[in-house]
């Protein structure tokens, strides 16, 4: 690999948590190493299959995968792949049950997790009220967020022993009669700290606010209703409080089932920590993604996405993550086996808005949105149909013939495409993160334990160095303000295709996810952004927006809500 390609932020990531270190905290490993590390240990599960196969050469087509940047496994596996350690999943769903053997059960098993590097998700809707009868000792329950606050507590204890602190997903039923509860329960930022949240919303509710009428309230334990709300205060109430500081976010949980594959085994009750994994209980799912930036051939004018490369990508990817299944050590047995029967992948693309950036097209535009839907509606089919080959070789999922795919083609994964956020990915690949906008020009990334890295972004940079305009003063003021729209030094032309976060009407953020989630078997990872001054009507609007356009969930961030910020415009001096 050329060493050059990895840039200097990247160097201190991979060392800070990916490269291999002795007890005293020295670097054993180089990035050739890790990334020999882990080809070899992905591509040794061939000879499980294949006896004959050449695992020396496969382990060379993987390295070659990723040292060119072209594809990245998810954190977990380029942290643990060949390690004692050997768990190579990001993400993970647990059941939490109605009791506490149940609940402990579950802080354990989360525990077990973060430690390892994955994320969990949890839904709580199972939990009885709070005020509502305990039979074995006369008392009353304090309800599901008293609990969020237990496992809040043990996540933070964990902090993931040396690899990465741990995130959760916290879900409740709409329909849950502490639902005001949980709506309420990050009000306060300082608390609940190590969780996501978000609402699972039924069609039903939906019906509701639109009919302006009141929804029932249902009794986990004995289903029955038991009170009533007016589902349009509830809406606004969760409205409310994202426009505050973001949480709680929305999961459509009717469409996660709707596109259960696996009905037989559960209902979907929540998505891992970021929102692009709707999984069943104890099952785990390892996450890919394909840099679009390369993926792009040069043309006499510019340049343009070469779908053969991709298609072949997309190929060697589907195959790299059917191994890690096999590869992973998983936390545990019931996690095994129930991974293994779905055989669930999640391949997706990061570099999105970079790839799009280097080929002019402004991220705001019909023909960003139009080639959205065909760069996944091309990853998603020949995703199947590498899942399809592997089926022929290997053999389809276990479930595949209970699953609602058994009357089409064979498979080998139950689900092949999802869109992570890949915050630390796109900064070993030097891209932009999954599909979102550039947050910023130029700014300040906070890295987990308070270092801080200056980032340019590297399209605007070359742009700029090409049309003569790279120094100080222009630098100074695209980093003080994120955007280049009022960079009057900078052509109009480039400044319509340069535009960020912030310069996109919160519309476009909502229709650029939906176009990705038309062909994403999971979910698609998104926030949209909102400036400061934006009203609570229009993160309403965005909500119905993204309920109307078919995604899976969203979340909303609105420009300073928050103390502190992942990232920050504007610290750049
Ligand atoms: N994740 C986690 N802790 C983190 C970051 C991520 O557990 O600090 C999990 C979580 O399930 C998230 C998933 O990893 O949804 C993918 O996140 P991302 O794509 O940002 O991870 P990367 O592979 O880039 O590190």
């Amino acid at each position: 690999m050329a060493i050059e390609e990895i840039s200097k932020n990247a160097l201190t990531v991979l060392e800070k948590r990916y490269l291999g270190k002795d007890e005293n905290g020295n670097v054993l490993e180089s990035v050739e190493d890790m990334f020999r590390r882990v080809s070899d240990t992905i591509a040794a599960v061939d000879a499980n299959y294949d006896t004959s196969t050449n695992t020396r050469a496969q382990s060379d087509e993987f390295y070659e995968l990723m040292t060119d940047l072209k594809f990245l496994p998810n954190s977990p596996t380029l942290m643990n792949a060949g390690r004692a350690l050997g768990q190579l999943s990001a993400c993970f769903v647990l059941p939490v049950e109605d009791s506490m053997e149940g609940i402990f059960d579950s802080v354990k098993n989360a525990a077990l997790i973060h430690k390892s590097g994955g994320g969990t998700g949890f839904s709580f809707s199972r939990l009885r009220q709070s005020g509502s009868a305990v039979r074995s000792t006369g008392g009353v329950a304090s309800g599901p967020v008293s609990f969020m606050k237990v496992f809040n507590a043990a996540t933070e204890a964990v902090k993931q022993g040396g690899t990465r602190r741990g995130a959760n997903m916290g879900v409740l039923r709409i329909d849950h009669p502490d639902i005001l509860d949980f709506i309420n329960c990050k009000a306060n930022n300082s608390e609940i700290t190590n969780f996501n949240i978000s609402v699972g919303i039924t069609e039903a509710f939906m019906e509701a606010v639109e009919k302006q009428s009141d929804y029932d309230l249902i009794d986990p334990k004995t289903k029955q209703a038991v009170g009533h709300l007016s589902a349009e205060k509830v809406f606004d109430m969760i409205v409310d409080h994202a426009w505050r500081n973001g949480e709680p976010g929305i999961i459509f949980l009717d469409r996660l089932n709707r596109d259960n594959v696996t009905p037989s085994q559960g209902e979907i009750e929540s998505t891992n920590p970021c929102g692009e994994q709707p999984l069943l209980p104890y099952e785990s799912c390892n996450l890919g993604s394909i840099n679009l930036v390369k993926m792009l051939r040069k043309t006499l004018t510019g340049y343009e996405l070469d779908f053969r490369l991709l298609g072949e990508t997309v190929e060697k990817a589907v195959h790299f993550l059917d191994n890690v299944i096999d590869a992973n050590n998983y936390p545990l047995e019931k996690i095994s086996e129930t991974t293994r029967a779905s055989r669930k992948i999640g391949l997706g693309v990061m570099g999105w808005a970079d790839a799009l950036l280097m080929q002019g097209i402004p991220y705001n535009s019909d023909e960003a949105v139009e080639l959205a839907e065909r760069v996944m509606r091309y990853i998603n089919n020949t995703g199947h149909a590498a899942s399809a080959r592997l089926a022929e070789k290997r053999g389809t999922f276990p479930l595949f013939s209970v699953s609602t795919l058994k009357d089409g083609p064979a498979m080998r994964n139950a689900t092949v495409s999802t869109i992570a956020p890949t915050g630390t990915l796109s900064i070993i690949g030097g891209c932009s993160s999954g599909v979102e906008p550039v947050f910023a020009y130029a700014f300040i990334r906070n890295i987990m334990d308070g270092t801080e890295m200056i980032e340019v972004n590297p399209v605007l940079m070359a742009k700029l160095k090409e049309l003569g305009l790279y120094n100080d003063d222009v630098l100074k003021k695209i980093a003080s303000e994120g955007t280049i729209a009022h960079c009057e030094e900078i052509p109009e032309e480039v400044r319509r295709v340069f535009v960020c976060s912030h310069d996109i009407k919160p519309i476009d953020h909502i229709k650029m996810q939906a176009a990705f989630q038309k062909y994403t078997d999971n979910a698609v990872s998104k926030t949209v952004n909102f400036p400061k001054e934006a009203t609570r009507n229009e993160v309403r609007d965005v909500y119905l927006l993204a309920y109307k356009e078919g995604c899976k969930g969203v979340t909303i961030y609105r420009d300073g809500s928050r103390e502190e910020q992942v990232l920050n415009i504007g610290k750049v001096n």
